[in-house]
């Protein structure tokens, strides 16, 4: 399952910076994802908050997902959000964003004692 597998990147991730970041909690995590990542973003959520129920340091946490719009770029020098036919000469854009999921922050809680 094509969400399950992103929820459980995203976790993964972010498990990895809070260690290294001496977390005790993480309390949010902070993700982008494009519009043409082709994810729907709810079920990601849902499968994290499924994933975390296992984990302690996740406790309660929150995923907080950031919507990226596409854009291009094109030989012509067109740049914007037209995915498909470039408005200037007719060709086909490349895609510099919009396909992305990643991790870009996280919120934690670190106990000094
Ligand atoms: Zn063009």
């Amino acid at each position: 399952m094509h969400e399950y597998s992103i929820a459980y990147d995203i976790y993964a991730t972010a498990r990895r910076a809070a260690l290294e970041n001496r977390a005790d909690h993480v309390t949010r995590v902070h993700v982008d994802v494009g519009e043409l990542a082709m994810v729907n973003p709810e079920q990601v959520r849902f499968l994290f908050e499924v994933i975390i129920e296992e984990d302690p340091l996740f406790q309660g946490a929150k995923l907080a997902c950031r919507h990226i719009e596409a854009r291009v770029q094109c030989p012509c020098g067109y740049e914007g959000a037209e995915k498909y036919v470039c408005p200037r000469c007719g060709r086909l854009p490349d895609i510099v964003a919009g396909r992305e999921i990643m991790v870009t922050n996280i919120e934690i809680e670190v106990n000094e004692s």
